[in-house]
């Protein structure tokens, strides 16, 4: 007997969970497959000996009262998990900016570290409008690209009327508004802004969307909070309510096709045939298409040749290490640029996140797990042999952990943990073609009125995940899941 469902989520990672959490939870009986033997995607974790480790995303966007996270946990019914809200250092190679996220220590820090002349003042207070005006566009609901005369409306009704003025910053980049202030040839402001861009937008400045760029640079003004216990306890917390609630998860389920028969879509995985009404594929849009019949193979068709060379991926450092070697600092995060000049990526442009003191599911007592994480290339790791591949990963590794050193001197001399991700070991437990993580780099070319939509036009299937409008992160898992599963509601 095939087991039916109203509707099917492909994927456990942040955006297809949290879509299946929240259907679940209005009533529909819903099924998670999910290829990997534990749930989270990019954003879950690995454990080993007493050690559990972020495997990607260290850090939840807006997980505040009213924010993006904060929302979608009252629409489930579930309180905020518990973690702590970080604030770090910039280290830049001739200052340290201290990123905070009370606004007016932020201000102060700015203008004291960034310069405080009539143009920088005049940049940070259009900075300042947008932000407030689309990271509450971004938690009221806004939709894009518009594929209805609802959706305009909100876009209207979200933005307000009032602020309609800034939807003309929607065709510029960020370096179009630096040089507006003449602010293109501030090395300091550039390399902060350009740090931060690529790590939340994966841009550049002369490419990324202003206003993308501005709610990039904001998250931690938003909200950024590191779960108590990682990514392991996050991923705990959410899934016992699913199962609470009466929800279908299939860990080590891999999807291998689906197709329409009569009022159902069949779906085949490597464990066998279900039937579903409708379907909300969360996966990166190519793995989509592998999988798909082709009257959605002909919709995908464009988004994938338009968003081939925007793509990704990151290096990552696992530490398990002894409290001591931590003890010089009390920031527990830190993002390092080496030098302005150098292209950025490869640890040029650097995240450290380490787990709190008393996360003991993270660490053992007395010890602490370590992430460092970097940019790079696609292209940088495909066709190595074997012996090229374990050089380069040793190198890379090697180097993440010298420029740590910057912050932490003695980093990593006792460490009883040491492992390196590469974009392999994405394509290897992510199934993400290549490694190619995070969304696609975004330009004025792909973002926004530009983006892949939760809505291709086939009926009872509809798409989520960060390749998908507003793309890239936690923050943009939990969007594309609201919208797709408000389509998959009616
Ligand atoms: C190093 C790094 C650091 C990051 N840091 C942050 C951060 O601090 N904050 C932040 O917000 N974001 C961060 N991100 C980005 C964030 O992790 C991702 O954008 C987000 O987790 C993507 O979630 P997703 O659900 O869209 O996709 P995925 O996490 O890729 O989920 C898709 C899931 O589908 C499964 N799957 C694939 N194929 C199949 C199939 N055929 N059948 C069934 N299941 C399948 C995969 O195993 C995977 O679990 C980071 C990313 C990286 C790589």
């Amino acid at each position: 007997m095939i087991e039916e469902y109203d509707i099917a989520i492909f994927g456990g990672g942040i955006s297809g969970f949290s879509t299946a959490l929240r259907l679940q939870s209005k009533g529909f009986k819903t099924i998670v497959f999910e290829s990997h033997g534990q749930l989270g995607g990019c954003a879950g974790f690995f454990t080993k000996k007493n050690f559990s480790f972020d495997v990607g995303a260290t850090t939840l966007v807006d997980f505040v009262n009213d924010g993006v996270g904060g929302n979608f946990f009252k629409d489930i019914g579930l309180e905020l998990p518990k973690g702590e809200y970080i604030e770090y250092i910039a280290w830049l190679p001739d200052r340290q900016v201290i990123l905070y996220r009370d606004f007016e220590k932020w201000n102060k820090e700015r203008l004291e570290k960034l310069g405080s002349t009539d143009k920088h003042i005049k940049f940070w207070n259009l900075m300042d409008k947008v932000t407030k005006v689309f990271w509450n566009a971004s938690r009221d609901n806004i939709k894009l690209p518009i594929r209805s005369p609802k959706d305009l409306y909100i876009v209207l009704k979200t933005i307000g009327i009032q602020n309609l003025y800034l939807v003309k910053y929607l065709n510029s980049t960020m370096l179009d508004i630096l040089k507006k202030f003449n602010l293109e040839k501030d090395k300091p402001l550039i390399g902060l802004l350009s740090m931060l861009i690529e790590d939340t937008v994966h841009s550049s400045i002369d490419k990324a969307p202003f206003i993308n760029s501005a709610l990039g640079t904001t998250i931690r003004g938003a909200g950024l909070m590191r779960a108590d216990g990682g990514m392991k306890n996050f991923w705990n917390y959410l899934s016992t309510h699913y199962l609470k609630i009466g929800g279908t998860l299939k860990k080590g389920y891999r999807v291998i096709g689906f197709k329409q028969e009569e009022a159902n879509w069949s779906i085949t995985t490597n464990k066998g045939v279900f039937k579903s009404k409708k379907i909300i594929s969360s996966l990166p849009i190519d793995l989509t298409y592998n999988i798909c019949p082709s009257s959605i193979k002909n919709k995908l068709q464009p988004f994938i040749a338009k968003n081939e060379k925007y793509q990704g991926s990151a290096i990552v450092v696992f530490l398990g290490i002894p409290e001591s070697e931590i003890s010089n600092q009390t920031f527990k995060h830190h993002q390092i640029l080496l030098d302005y000049e150098t292209k950025l990526g490869n640890g040029n442009n650097m995240f450290i996140s380490i787990s709190a003191k008393d996360d003991n599911i993270s660490a053992p007592s007395g010890f602490c797990s370590v992430m460092l994480s970097t940019h790079c290339e696609l292209s940088e790791w495909q066709n190595l042999s074997e012996t090229e591949y374990q050089i380069k990963k040793q190198n890379i590794g090697q180097k993440l952990i010298e420029t740590a050193r910057i912050v932490y001197p003695r980093l990593g001399e006792n460490a009883v943990i040491y492992e390196v991700g590469t974009p392999l070991t994405y394509q290897k437990f992510t199934k993400r073609t290549n490694g190619s993580v995070g969304g696609f780099k975004q330009t004025l070319k792909n973002a926004n009125f530009n983006a892949v939509p939760q809505d291709i036009g086939i009926k009872n299937f509809w798409l989520a995940g960060d390749n998908t409008w507003p793309g890239l992160g936690t923050v943009a898992g939990l969007i594309s899941g609201r919208i797709a599963s408000e389509y998959a509601e009616k």
